[in-house]
């Protein structure tokens, strides 16, 4: 057992990738996870959590019971690519021979003006909690962001608080990624729940009461909460990895670091195209990838060629407050079957079942990776 194997960051794509390295490489590798806390945190549920839901707690110690995985509740912070050692805060430092890279991303505060000031946002738990404790003192609270994360943001806060007036900002169309069908029930939702509207609306500047859009108008909010971007640590790029413009790590067809083949990246902290797209950062295209990942570490271990992933979209599945949903069937290269739409209870049905299936695939990584592989 001289392989050592570390994987950084137990998100979807971290713990995946850590559990199922250390089943498929056996005796021959040594799996440690490093996590900046010692939970796994339902990041695709977080929007719930910021209105007052209670997320279930979920000890990273228990979902790694008997799998061999050594866990170390520690923040990385820095790599070093030629000595493969990773720097911990508050441990002591950690060699290693495969790199599994999985920091997923946090809420790109840069893109506008004052938002690293004054936004909230929905991307990690703790901003989910300071958006949470702040919302019984507002009356109105405006979204930035008509994608999946927006959608989800406005119609939970305004399902959740009926008294506070919701409003929604998008630089281009309210569910741009979306077929014609899903974003005309789109609109009619938001309009049922009272939710304002802004499409075509680039914004300018965030302050403390409001925002500014680049045509010159001002919208006062009590508080903004930005979901119209994310980024990749900078840890990456930092260490000399090659990556794109949201820090992702660049990757080849098996996963690994197009600049240091023995860094393998999967999840929201890397990029490779999925069917002749950039990956977008989802679970459905994480949680996969951190298992093939995984193989791939084992592999590295074993003295093997990792074997090529192959990804594909299923569709999108949209929370719209605690009772109605939207799921958009899509082809494998994300592009939405117009007609196959799914909406109301039943879709909330799936929704929630599907969100419940990452916690399952994360008890149960094999079971998902044999369905995987049956399917092809
Ligand atoms: C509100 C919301 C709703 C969403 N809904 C959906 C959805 O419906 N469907 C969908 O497909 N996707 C959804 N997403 C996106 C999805 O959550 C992400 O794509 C997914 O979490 C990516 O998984 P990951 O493992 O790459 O990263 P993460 O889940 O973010 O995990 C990264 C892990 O790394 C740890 N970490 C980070 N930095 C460090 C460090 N320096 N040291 C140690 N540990 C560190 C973090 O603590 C975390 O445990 C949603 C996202 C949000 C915010």
């Amino acid at each position: 057992m001289n392989h050592r194997i570390v994987v950084l960051g137990a998100g979807y794509a971290g713990l995946g990738a850590a559990k199922r390295a250390a089943h498929a490489a056996g005796r021959d590798a040594r799996v440690t996870l490093v996590n900046a806390s010692d939970r796994f945190v339902e990041r695709v549920r977080l929007h719930q959590f910021a209105v007052g839901q209670k997320p279930a707690d979920l000890p990273l110690a228990g979902l790694l019971a008997g799998t061999g995985v050594d866990l170390v509740v520690a923040r990385a912070a820095g790599l070093d690519l030629d000595a493969r050692t990773v720097r911990l805060d508050g441990a002591a430092d950690l060699g290693y021979d495969t790199l599994v890279y999985a920091l997923g991303s946090t809420a790109d505060l840069d893109v506008v003006p004052g938002a690293r000031e004054h936004a909230l946002t929905v991307a990690g738990a703790a901003d989910a909690g300071s958006l949470r404790d702040r919302l019984p003192g507002l009356a109105s609270v405006t979204v930035i962001g008509g994608g999946l994360t927006g959608i989800e943001s406005a119609t939970e806060l305004a399902e959740a608080r009926p008294g506070l007036r919701v409003a929604l900002v998008t630089a281009g169309s309210l569910g741009a990624g979306l077929g014609p069908r899903a974003r005309r029930y789109l609109h009619r939702t938001f309009e049922r729940m009272g939710v304002a509207v802004h499409e075509n609306a680039p914004v300018a500047k965030i302050a403390a009461d409001g925002l500014t859009l680049e045509d010159g108008r001002y919208l006062p909010a009590d508080a903004v909460v930005w979901a119209a971007g994310f980024r990749a640590p900078s840890l990456a790029a930092n260490a000399g990895l090659d990556v794109d413009e949201r820090g992702r790590v660049r990757v080849d067809g098996t996963l690994r670091a197009r600049s240091h083949p023995d860094v393998i990246a999967v999840g929201d902290a890397a990029v490779l195209p999925v069917r002749g797209r950039p990956a977008r950062m989802s679970c459905q295209i994480g949680l996969p990838m951190g298992l093939h990942g995984g193989t791939a570490a084992a592999a590295l271990a074993q003295g093997r060629e990792p074997r090529p992933a192959r990804l594909r979209y299923v569709g999108q599945c949209l929370s719209l407050g605690r009772h109605d949903a939207l799921v958009q069937f899509s082809r494998a290269d994300d592009t939405p079957i117009d007609r196959a739409v799914l909406t109301g209870r039943a879709a909330a049905r799936v929704k929630e079942a599907v969100v419940r299936g990452t916690v399952f695939a994360m008890r149960h990584p094999e079971a998902v990776a044999g369905f995987c592989r049956a399917r092809r």
